[in-house]
């Protein structure tokens, strides 16, 4: 069995920190890499080894295939880890690591290909017998076959590009007349954005939850999934809390449903850790996507079945077995996790700047993953996430006020950020219910102003 004794690390800010400090807890040397703006990175501080791989656009950085390769070629790291986002789910990287003899720590390459394009993506989990949302079979071609389908389904639908990502390239269709000129136009924006034109339909779900299940395989036939996370508090479709397990689902259901995926998974082959995303409404689940990687939110399935999931990764891509059967995975508990990101908690517009004065949380069942020290500063070529705040309670009321706590506790001067957003949503009654849809919080914002 291959043996990772030098890991490369081809990200930045907290996730890269999250997989550096796995990879010393198991005894591997790191290997950081980072673009001229990020020299001063917690990240390349912490690692055995660093390497600038480029200017500060992420293009001619983060997803510079070529330097990333050198890096690891000059390094002698035999593994590379790709994070969320950059190249995590860029199959032809996972190709070219894997054809220069190094591990990459993730899926197949076949699988992050098929799940990479929505329409291939949704013919195969329908294959695997996870329930859909109603749409189109495939891709959709011409307006009066969409029209014919949708008198089906029923309006309004959704109109989505099959290379789509973070919530881009979708169209709302209310009515028949409507339909010429959106489908149109969501092939257009499809083509600017992705460059594929490519659209399906799907009936769209008036007031839905997002509820995801993480799951894990080790690529020869076996998976199990570690419940799911409620991840329906979004602002313009990207997440901003979540927690788990999901306030609306209950135990037979999580294993019920839990079953379902880690047996696709298995029947896939699939290998290593992804997540598969459902909308549920009224009692029913609706798969909308597969992620074939880790996610920003997989701490607080880790606080609640105490698994280390990056270790699990390494391990996974070692070639070891699983390191629970799905009898041994215990959920205890409750998890949340907010995003802070350095922006105004009014109009998000983003704050990056130095970091004058930090203080983070601690004390019992807190975790925060941040790259932030006092002195550093935060570059506005990034994503504005700057900190991932955990909470873990025995009860959902427990850690809530937990939470409350440990955001009082959070000092970050120099810049906005998003907390004085999160510890406004805590005083919310109908969030304190836990009784909120993906359409709660930008109503809630709406009502705020
Ligand atoms: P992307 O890859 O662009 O993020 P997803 O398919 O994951 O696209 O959908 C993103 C978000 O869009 C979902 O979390 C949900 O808020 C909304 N959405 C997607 N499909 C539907 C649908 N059929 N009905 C209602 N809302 C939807």
């Amino acid at each position: 069995m291959p043996e990772i004794k030098k890991l490369l690390i081809a990200n930045r800010g907290e996730i890269a920190l999250r997989i550096h400090r796995a990879c010393h807890e198991m005894g591997i040397k790191t290997v950081a890499v980072h673009s001229t703006a990020d020299a001063d990175a917690m990240h390349v501080r912490l690692a055995d080894e660093a390497i600038c791989i480029g200017p500060p656009a992420a293009a001619e950085s983060y997803l510079n295939i070529a330097n990333i390769i050198s890096a690891a070629e000059i390094s002698g790291a035999d593994a590379i880890h790709p994070g969320y986002g950059f190249l995590s789910e860029n199959a032809k990287f996972a190709e070219i690591v894997e054809a220069h003899g190094l591990i990459f720590v993730g899926p197949k390459p076949e699988h992050i290909r098929t799940m990479g394009d929505k329409v291939e993506a949704k013919r195969t989990a329908g294959a695997l017998g996870l329930p859909l949302v109603p749409g189109s079979d495939g891709a959709l071609t011409d307006s009066a076959e969409a029209k014919r389908l949708a008198r089906d389904i029923g309006y309004p639908v959704l109109i989505k590009a099959a290379s789509g990502g973070g919530g881009r390239g979708m169209k709302v269709v209310p009515t028949e007349d409507e339909m010429d000129t959106l489908m149109a136009q969501a092939g257009s924006e499809a083509k600017a954005a992705f460059g594929d034109a490519t659209v399906y339909m799907e009936k769209y779900l008036g007031n839905p939850r997002h509820i995801e299940f993480q799951v894990f395989g080790d690529g020869n036939g076996n998976a199990i999934h570690l419940g799911e996370r409620d991840c329906s508090l979004q602002r313009r479709h990207q997440k901003v809390l979540e927690e788990a397990p999901s306030p609306i689902i209950s135990a037979e259901e999580r294993e019920r449903m839990g079953g379902i995926v880690a047996k696709a998974m298995a029947d896939m082959g699939y290998r290593g850790a992804g997540t598969i995303e459902f909308l549920w409404e009224n009692g029913e689940f609706y798969f909308i996507e597969m992620n074939t990687r880790l996610q920003v939110e997989h701490p607080v399935t880790e606080a609640i079945t105490g698994l280390d999931l990056v270790r699990e990764q390494i391990r996974i891509a070692e070639g070891h077995p699983l390191t629970l059967r799905q009898e041994d995975v215990v959920f205890r508990g409750h998890a949340i996790e907010c995003r802070i990101n350095a922006e105004d908690p009014r109009t998000f517009a983003p704050s990056p700047g130095l970091v004058k004065q930090y203080h983070a949380p601690g004390g019992m069942h807190v975790r925060v993953d941040s790259g932030l020290y006092a002195g550093y500063k935060v570059p506005p070529y990034y994503d504005s996430m700057i900190a991932k705040l955990i909470v873990y309670g025995t009860t959902r009321q427990g850690a809530l006020r937990r939470l409350r706590r440990a955001l009082e506790e959070f000092v970050i001067e120099g810049m906005k950020t998003t907390i004085p957003l999160h510890q406004a949503l805590l005083d919310d009654p109908e969030f304190q219910k836990g009784d909120y849809t993906i359409k709660w919080l930008e109503e809630w914002l709406a009502r705020q102003q």
